[in-house]
């Protein structure tokens, strides 16, 4: 049998979220360890038979994990770091993925450009590495037993040290000598599993560009790899871009494939000349793994065409473009989509159909499709159609206005807008804030849930948002914080909101994707041209503000957020989508300031999530998501005050392009790492505004007066008092009414006492 078809790696949270239900239980110790495996022995096997059942000739094992698969590496390594040593199995695994009692969690960071989060490991000089291969192993088995024999997926070795972290000084791949034998060991125990078997190495690291050092680490690891044992079949597979650099020293290894993304490494088709040449395997990632389209079949077989002009197509197998976990599970418990809308659709499960389909189509031709395969490619091809022409997708209107924009920016140089925004708001110096949300309590989700099911009137709701804003504003008035906000009762969430209000948009009742460990978002996916039917908040606001003689602070989420956050329609460009996006928040900032709205936030907390991979493209990134957030504020007069807040805390690379965003004041998250960050803002003459947050709301922890003020004390070696906010590092909405009281009264208390020893100075 030739095999044609390949998967990366599959989710594993399952179709009902059945881990993250497990898990939790679990941890709530409701519970045993025992019932979790079985919940992931039920999982993994019914994600195999679904693969097997859609004709996939690669399917994988180990791409399961019961929390990451970095973490799985680390501990495969017995990279395990001092804190957790003497801990073992589950209480192990755990404690290094979510920290307990006694020890902190390790760090979590974000799979390249995903929304994956992944444990980073720690490494240092005095670890010993050690081969525990049992789980690797086990599954492989556990597959086999099912009647499927597997791929094994392993992170690879330069892509794991590449994002581990050194807990001494130093630099991680210093430590590939020491690793690289317990790999080749681990091979060897593989090769003993079956007469033939196929390992597929990740390297996503090898995206990166102009990274020499990594280069040249590729062949000597790969030589060796690939001479562990004679019958493993290495395949080295990258995604997320294109890795051309890196794919020019493979093909001078003895691996047996090299798999390439082709949906955002466009430029892989440079690679196929040398891939030729070297007589590999071509896994061609070309179902796209992380959106939420059907794939236009017609387009994807004009690509396999012009593949096969370089490369034989006995030597071509037909992929998803990177692991399925970054979509939805599946279409088949979707029951409220527009039927037109979700025949544009695929999800993971789908995307076998379509993997399947496709090599079916190229290899053997349309009259080798089977009855079920045929419906497939016609509803294939009318869906392509459809959505060239569909009145649910083109709005001449919104097209029009795009073209016709006229104003790209707000009135009026920094410098003069401030003096006048000083004089109207009459804010004091270390101006006190916060970034928006307050807790959210059961009695406000209650009432939303309620709402949307029908089970109250809109009056009823309205009631219970108002009242929340009535005790939100006395609360803030009692702390005595200057510039007040109402506390986003009314939204789950800072995208959905602002979706659900806009058109354009649609929602899953279970696209859930993983984020980390148990935890899965549900994110909107933009479909068509967006525009704003109506006002979106201004009705909140300006009650808010009609209980108060203190100014408000209007509450936006800004144009690249809610594109970061979405799935985005791949029919026109991103950064065409962001423009629209934010002409419909211009408009909203424009309500707001109408009515009387004197300040207005616009929210850009995943602006650096929208960073490319690739150095070289992003220029263009930032040049587009510039524009657009300042489009989105550029209905502002100059008086209007407009603030920007940011979850982030490293803005070295950045400093210039968040100062292009012209925001007249940015609150941002330093308040876990110390001032040596904020530094750059001195050194680089940002001008605007500043409100790093004092305290970490991240933590249930109260931040007592003396603490703050030194830490206000200390922002003012970096800052001049005349442009420094004072705020908490992030919203308040996960937190509790009684860690967020004393947290705010104490800061409003360490400003006072700032303030009166800067005025005895
Ligand atoms: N205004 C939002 C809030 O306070 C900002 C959230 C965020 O930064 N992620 O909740
Ligand atoms: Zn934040």
């Amino acid at each position: 049998m030739i095999k044609k078809t390949y998967i990366t790696a599959f989710a594993r949270i399952g179709e009902k979220r059945e881990l993250k239900k497990a898990l939790e239980s679990y941890w709530a110790k409701e519970i045993s360890f025992e019932e979790v495996e079985k919940t992931a022995s039920i999982l993994k096997k019914r994600h195999w038979k679904y693969q097997q059942e859609a004709g996939i000739d690669y399917i994988s094992s180990n791409d399961f994990s019961l929390y990451d698969n970095m973490l799985d590496t680390a501990l495969m390594l017995g990279a395990v770091p001092k804190r957790f040593k003497h801990l073992k199995e589950q209480s192990l695994y755990f404690a290094m993925a979510r920290g307990d009692k006694e020890r902190t969690a390790m760090e979590m960071t974000k799979w390249f450009n995903t929304n994956y989060h992944y444990i980073v490991p720690e490494l240092s000089k005095e670890d010993s590495y050690k081969l525990y291969a049992d789980k690797i192993l086990n599954e492989y088995n556990e597959a086999k037993s099912a009647g499927i024999k597997t791929k094994i997926n392993l992170i690879g070795p330069i892509t794991f040290l590449g994002l581990s972290k050194r807990v001494d000084r130093g630099d991680c791949y210093e430590f590939l000598g020491k690793i690289t034998p317990v790999y080749e060991e681990l091979l060897k125990e593989i090769s003993k599993l079956d007469d033939e078997i196929t390992v597929q190495f990740d390297e996503p690291i090898f995206v990166k560009e102009h990274d020499t050092k990594t280069l040249s680490l590729i062949k000597p690891t790969y030589d060796r790899l690939a001479n562990a044992a004679s019958n493993i079949n290495i395949a080295v597979v990258t995604y997320f871009e294109h890795s051309n650099e890196a794919t020019k020293v493979l093909i001078n290894t003895p691996i047996w494939a090299i798999g390439v993304d082709f949906v955002y490494g466009k430029e892989n088709i440079d690679s196929l000349e040398d891939i030729a040449k070297s007589g590999k395997k071509l896994i061609a990632g070309i179902i796209d793994g992380r959106n939420i389209w059907k794939n236009d079949i017609q387009k994807s077989l004009r690509l396999l065409e012009t593949i096969a002009k370089h490369i034989k197509k006995e030597d071509i197998i037909v992929s998803s473009s990177c692991s399925l976990l970054h979509s939805p599970f599946t279409l088949k418990y979707e029951q409220k989509l527009n039927d037109e809308i979700k025949r544009w659709l695929s999800f993971g499960l789908e995307k076998l159909d379509e993997v399947n389909l496709l090599s079916k189509l190229f290899f053997k031709g349309k009259s080798c499709l089977s009855e079920k395969e045929k419906i497939a490619l016609k509803e294939n091809l009318e869906a392509s159609i459809s959505k060239k022409n569909s009145p649910l997708i083109h709005d001449k209107k919104v097209q029009q206005r795009v073209r016709n924009i006229e104003r790209f920016e707000r009135e009026g140089e920094f410098e003069e807008r401030i003096a006048l925004q000083k004089k109207r708001l009459k804010y004091k110096e270390l101006a006190t804030t916060t970034i928006g949300s307050f807790p959210q309590t059961s009695k406000i989700r209650k009432a939303r849930r309620e709402y949307k099911n029908s089970q109250i009137s809109k009056d009823e709701y309205k009631n219970i948002m108002k009242e929340y804003i009535d005790e939100c504003i006395a609360f803030q008035e009692e702390c005595d914080i200057e510039i007040l906000v109402h506390g986003e009762p009314e939204r789950n969430d800072m995208v959905e909101y602002f979706g659900e209000r806009l058109n354009g948009f649609g929602f899953t009742q279970n696209g859930w994707v993983q984020s980390y460990g148990s935890r899965c978002v549900k994110p909107p996916f933009i479909y068509a041209d967006i525009s704003r039917p109506k006002a979106m908040t201004v009705e909140w606001i300006t009650y808010a503000q009609s209980k108060t003689d203190k100014v408000v602070k209007g509450m936006l989420t800004g144009p690249v957020t809610i594109l970061n956050w979405s799935f985005v329609r791949d029919d026109i460009k991103r950064e065409d989508v962001s423009k629209q996006i934010a002409l419909a928040i211009s408009d909203e900032v424009d309500d707001l300031q109408k009515e009387g709205i004197k300040i207005i936030q616009v929210d850009e907390a995943a602006f650096k999530e929208g960073y490319p991979l690739r150095k070289s493209k992003i220029a263009h990134y930032e040049k587009w998501a510039v524009r657009d957030f300042k489009l989105a504020v550029s209905t502002a007069k100059k008086q209007t005050q407009i603030h920007t807040h940011m979850c982030y805390s490293e803005f070295n690379d950045i400093i210039r392009t968040v100062e292009a965003m012209d925001a007249d004041v940015i609150s941002i998250e330093t308040a876990r790492s110390g001032n040596e960050l904020l530094k750059i803002f001195k050194e680089s003459g940002y001008k605007q505004e500043i409100g790093p947050g004092v305290y970490d709301i991240h933590s249930p922890r109260i931040p007592s007066v003396d603490e703050i003020v030194e830490q206000i004390e200390k922002l003012l070696e970096v800052l001049p008092k005349e442009r420094l906010w004072i705020n908490p590092d992030c919203g308040l909405k996960t937190r509790k009414y009684e860690e967020v009281k004393p947290s705010l009264k104490n800061m409003v208390k360490a400003v006072k006492i700032v303030r009166e020893k800067l005025r005895k100075n």
